[in-house]
């Protein structure tokens, strides 16, 4: 036990480059090839040490016993060899016997088959599963501009109003967001819904992103145009939110794309939906995900309404594309029960949905509202009026 210790004392071969030793014998200044029981020796000495040792030979120098041992002499003095060896610290405990050769060579081939098992063991995406990741991954890509800059396009009426709100009162916005008073700042006129035709503008555009991005899921397509229409109906709004996350900045409890909370408060939403809304993009934002995990959970959560029960297996199959991508590919510990916490956010978002749809029907009530928003907008959410 006390030589198998010592042997693990031994220099890692591996590290030998990284060392500042010559490489040069130790014994007779020939090229050296490595540590060799403990000293850094050429082949040739190591191999004459071992023989000598087992053999537990006894050499006489014919000389001196101080010859000096050389590449071309190293053969005339064995004795002087010998001497030279121990001196510079090879050491006959690092010797293998043969029974220990036999069972360090057995010990390697175990590793090897563990190591082989463990590989063969461990969890892999598919060919198939990898695909499906990669069409999500290039659907998202289609639809979601991170530049933003098609926003410009859309209505900006009653714009100089908000810009003109002081930047101290949209802070005051955000800290009553979180957990603050429940009173908007006085000077805000929320019957104006100043910023309502900007809101619709941005809503309708990701829409058509959310149709272009759903139409790319694996086997939507192959659905029939009635059951595209409800999933879309009812999962517009969750995208929405959803993809809205890669925009939301922690720094700031804002969307870098510009919208903040004083905004949706500017286009009819007021804080039953803002409040959860925002705690919902910091909790997910805390999550940390991949953006392949991003793209999926976008991807379940479009085929996943509680009321069409047959769409199933599609859902399943992406779902365990997920599990399997956090458990090859999500490393710890963000990974722990990540699965279970990105379900947990198609709850919230479910919720969101509903607290929205409440908001919405109140705010397309009134005509001088609903005529502001877009004819998609209606198709998606309704129209209460018609
Ligand atoms: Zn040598
Ligand atoms: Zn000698």
């Amino acid at each position: 036990m006390e030589l198998m210790e010592a042997r693990t004392l031994l220099p890692d071969p591996a590290n030998e480059f990284d060392r500042n030793v010559p490489r040069i014998c130790g014994v007779c200044g020939d090229k050296a090839t490595g540590f060799h029981f403990n000293a850094m020796t050429c082949e040739g000495c190591k191999g004459f040490f071992r023989r000598s040792m087992k053999r537990k030979a006894m050499f006489t120098c014919p000389f001196n016993s101080d010859c000096k041992i050389t590449k071309d002499n190293r053969r005339h003095c064995q004795a002087c060899r010998l001497k030279r060896c121990v001196d510079i610290g090879m050491m006959k405990e690092f010797i293998l016997t043969d029974e220990e050769v036999q069972r360090k060579r057995e010990m390697i081939t175990k590793r090897k088959e563990e190591e082989a098992l463990k590989e063969s063991m461990k969890p892999k995406l598919s060919e198939e599963q990898q695909r499906v990741i990669d069409i999500l991954l290039e659907a998202h890509r289609k639809t979601y501009d991170p530049t933003y800059s098609d926003f410009t396009q859309f209505r900006v009426c009653s714009r100089t109003y908000f810009l003109s709100l002081n930047s101290s009162v949209q802070k005051t916005s955000r800290l009553l967001l979180l957990g603050g008073p429940l009173s908007p700042p006085m000077d805000i006129n929320l019957s104006h819904l100043s910023m309502l035709p900007h809101l619709a503008d941005l809503v309708s555009y990701s829409i058509q992103k959310v149709i272009g991005f759903a139409k790319m899921i694996p086997g939507f397509r192959d659905l029939t145009a009635e059951d595209q229409i409800a999933l879309l109906k009812s999962s517009a709004i969750e995208i929405i939110m959803l993809r809205s996350n890669e925009s939301f900045s922690l720094e700031d409890m804002a969307w870098s794309c510009g919208v903040c909370s004083v905004f949706c408060l500017l286009a009819g939403h007021n804080l039953e939906l803002l409040e959860p809304l925002v705690k919902f993009q910091v909790s997910l934002k805390k999550l940390n995900l991949h953006v392949e995990e991003h793209v999926l959970l976008m991807g379940i959560c479009i085929l996943s309404p509680v009321t069409i029960r047959h769409l199933e297996p599609g859902i399943d199959r992406l779902s365990e594309v997920l599990q399997t991508y956090i458990l090859c590919k999500h490393p710890p510990p963000g990974n722990r029960l990540l699965y279970a916490k990105m379900i947990q956010k198609l709850a919230d978002l479910r919720s969101l949905n509903e607290e929205h749809s409440k908001q919405y029907r109140c705010l397309s009530f009134k005509p001088e509202h609903s005529m502001q928003l877009t004819p998609l907008v209606l198709e998606v959410f309704g129209n209460e009026i018609s």
